[in-house]
């Protein structure tokens, strides 16, 4: 380990080099604040670029392609059964990631930040010590604190073995196993037990609530556990893991609940149960920066932490944990920062989740809108309407809108479909400026397109 010497002084101090941190340092170098990000790891994008969103949809994109070569028989053409080079397969990932990673750097120098490698921990308000790299110490007049989240281990049951896998070494694809089980019903679970399953696994599901994606609406659900239950082993739900145990080349695995699945023994174990806040190990007590029982940091609505001087954005201030909510709170911040009097109040940030079929949703979900008591219309459009889905044989998807009863206005929006993704931006953008289903009905959609189910379904409202 490079242990450092020097000194720095900075006028903001930005922790963490994933989306959150770097929007926040590239903006605020735009406004003319001179800005040090320091970063763990060797390069900029955090666990979004490297651990994250863009491994694995790469490996999602593969294991769609091997899905539409599959169902390509039913239209007349047969691929074959497909071949698998682990190697290439990896090397394509580290491609993608490494394309982007190289990108950052050339952004950070266009803005002129400086990019110190290290681990940083407060020594007091004013200074960070930085560990594992040539500058020892930083001393700053401001500071942002985006140093994201991990996998929650599962304390007293998760053991220590190469066969027990984050989503990070997951996403290593040392090998494909023959049967995973996968600890977890949440998107990032399903999405990667989705890429094994493309790639020949076995895979079992094991969700301790009561159905998938807890939170979503069940009937976005649907099409994906439609699609999940033809896929995977099996989807056990109602049930939790209580014990896990290396027994000769299998991890052994106890259950407790209604679903336990049939098998006990795996050749690993996938667990994607949550994501904890990166706020301990940064002395944030030497700082003064409190956070809440949860371990994220507090803040208001400017991102300023319990210490004026010290704001906090991204993962490590509480959901929902997305990259792109990290980023606009990161442009927000710098401009408050540069002395604009702004405050970071999206009336929705959209949800992917990035499974075949995908699930998006923006604003209140129909159960979200019942439980707060509002006077909504709810209104779906199934795919098997839609000629562009019967087109692409893709009829397993649904569009959904819920609007405000006395006025039509757009509140919530969901979508169910292959790469609905892409879609909800609209919806997105329509709850941002307050539309009503008269405006959807009007925006004329392109034909033959998913989107044109958008326009449909608020033309049963507008009439
Ligand atoms: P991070 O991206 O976590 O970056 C924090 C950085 O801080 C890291 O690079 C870390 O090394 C560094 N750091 C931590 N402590 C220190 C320290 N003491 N000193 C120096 N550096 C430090 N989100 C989406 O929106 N869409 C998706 O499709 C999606 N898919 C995901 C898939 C997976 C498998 C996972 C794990 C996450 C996914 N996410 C997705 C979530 C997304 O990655 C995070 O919400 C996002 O990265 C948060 O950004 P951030 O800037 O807050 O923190």
């Amino acid at each position: 380990m490079v242990v450092g010497e020097f000194t720095q002084e900075t006028d903001l101090l930005v922790l963490g080099g994933g989306p959150g941190g770097y929007h926040a340092a590239f903006r605020a170098a735009d406004h003319g604040i001179q800005t040090t990000i320091v970063e763990m790891m060797p390069s900029l994008g955090g666990v979004c670029l490297h651990r994250g969103c863009i491994p694995s949809k790469t490996y999602l994109s593969m294991a769609e392609t091997i899905h539409t070569a599959e169902r390509s028989k039913a239209m007349g053409i047969d691929f074959g059964s497909p071949k698998f080079d682990l190697d290439a397969i990896r090397g394509w990932k580290n491609e993608v990631v490494n394309k982007l990673a190289g990108g950052l750097d050339i952004v950070a120098k266009k803005h002129k930040v400086d990019c110190v490698t290290g681990k940083a921990t407060f020594e007091d308000g004013k200074t960070v010590g930085i560990e594992g790299g040539e500058v020892a110490r930083i001393k700053f007049r401001r500071a942002i604190i985006a140093t994201g989240s991990r996998s929650i281990e599962l304390k007293g049951i998760q053991i220590d073995s190469p066969r027990v896998l984050t989503s990070r070494t997951a996403l290593e694809l040392e090998d494909i196993p023959k049967k995973l089980l996968v600890l977890g019903g949440g998107y990032i679970g399903l999405e990667l037990g989705q890429v094994f399953a493309g790639f020949g696994s076995s895979v079992t599901v094991v969700e301790m609530l009561s159905d998938l994606l807890p939170g979503v609406d069940s009937d976005l659900v649907r099409p994906l556990k439609k699609r999940l239950k033809e896929q995977f082993a099996e989807i056990c739900l109602d049930t939790k893991v209580t014990g896990m145990k290396e027994v000769k080349d299998a991890i052994e695995v106890a259950f407790e609940g209604k679903n336990p699945p049939k098998s006990k023994k795996f050749d690993k174990v996938l667990v994607a149960v949550g994501r904890y806040p990166n706020s301990r190990d940064l002395g944030l007590d030497k700082a003064g920066v409190e956070v809440d029982e949860r371990g994220f940091i507090k803040v208001d609505k400017q991102f300023k932490t319990t210490v004026p001087r010290i704001f906090a954005i991204g993962d490590v201030i509480g959901n929902p944990m997305l990259a792109h909510k990290a980023q606009h709170e990161g442009n927000v911040v710098a401009d408050i920062l540069a002395g604009k009097n702004e405050v970071f109040e999206p009336r929705a940030i959209p949800a992917v989740v990035f499974t075949d079929p995908e699930i998006a949703w923006a604003g209140y979900t129909e159960s979200e809108a019942k439980a707060a008591k509002m006077d909504i219309v709810v209104k779906k459009m199934p795919w098997s309407a839609s000629g562009r889905a019967v087109a692409l044989g893709r009829t397993d998807g649904v569009t959904k809108l819920i609007f405000e009863k006395s006025s039509n206005r757009l509140v919530g929006i969901g979508l169910a479909g292959v790469h609905v993704g892409e879609m909800i931006a609209e919806g997105v953008h329509a709850l941002e400026m307050g539309s009503v289903a008269y405006d959807l009905q009007k925006t004329i959609h392109p034909h033959p397109t998913l989107s044109e189910t958008i326009g449909d379904v608020a033309n049963l409202v507008a009439g």
